[in-house]
C-alpha cells in the first residue's frame, strides 16, 4: 500500500514558494521509494494522506492525526522533514490505537491521554514557558523520543539522509 501524497498548495500560485518546487517534489520521491521502510516504524495505515506545503509561519513544521493524516512543512531541510514526519506518524498512531482522543469544546480541542483529560491542546507559542508546557504533554513526549530513534532506523537501512533543501 502507497502512502496518498498531494500537495493543496499549488506552489505555482505562490510565488515566493517557486524555490520550493524541486524541494517538494524531492519529499514526495524520498517517502514514496521508502515508504516500505517507514510503515512498518508505527501502527498506523497504509493508505495515510501525506500533505506537502510551504508553512510562511514556520511556527510548527508539521501535524498529524488519524482523521486528517500529515501535514509536512516542506521549507526545512530533508532530514528534518523526514524526523518530522516520523514524529506525526507516532501521533497518528496514538489517535489509531486511542491513546491519544480529542474532542471539540466550542473553539477549544481538548485532549485525553490514555483516558486522562489534559484540558485544552496547546500549541507550541512564542515563550520558553508556553514551549515547555507543549513539550511536556505525555503525547509530545513519545514522538519526539521516537522520532530520532524511527530516523535513525531509517538511516541504518537506507544511509544517511541529506539535510538540505533543494
Ligand atoms: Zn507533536
Amino acid at each position: 500500500m502507497k502512502p496518498t501524497i498531494t500537495n493543496p498548495v499549488t506552489l505555482e500560485h505562490h510565488g515566493s514558494y517557486k524555490h520550493l518546487h524541486r524541494q517538494c517534489a524531492r519529499v514526495r520521491e524520498f517517502i514514496e521509494t521508502h515508504w516500505d521502510k517507514i510503515l512498518p516504524m508505527a501502527d498506523i495505515p497504509g493508505d495515510l494522506n501525506i500533505r506537502l506545503r510551504p508553512l510562511p509561519k514556520r511556527r510548527i513544521a508539521g501535524n498529524g492525526s488519524l482523521a486528517t493524516g500529515v501535514m509536512l512543512d516542506i521549507s526545512r531541510g530533508l532530514r528534518d522533514i523526514i524526523s518530522t514526519l516520523m514524529h506525526e506518524l507516532v501521533h497518528v498512531e496514538q489517535f489509531k490505537q486511542g491513546r491519544l482522543k480529542t474532542t471539540c469544546v466550542g473553539r477549544k480541542t481538548v485532549c485525553y491521554w490514555k483516558g486522562d483529560c489534559w484540558g485544552p491542546m496547546r500549541l507550541p507559542g512564542n515563550t520558553k514557558r508556553s514551549a515547555d508546557k507543549y513539550d511536556e504533554q505525555p503525547w509530545e513526549k513519545e514522538a519526539r523520543d521516537r522520532q530520532e530513534k524511527m530516523t535513525i532506523g531509517l538511516e541504518a537501512m537506507i544511509g544517511p539522509i541529506p539535510n538540505d533543501i533543494l
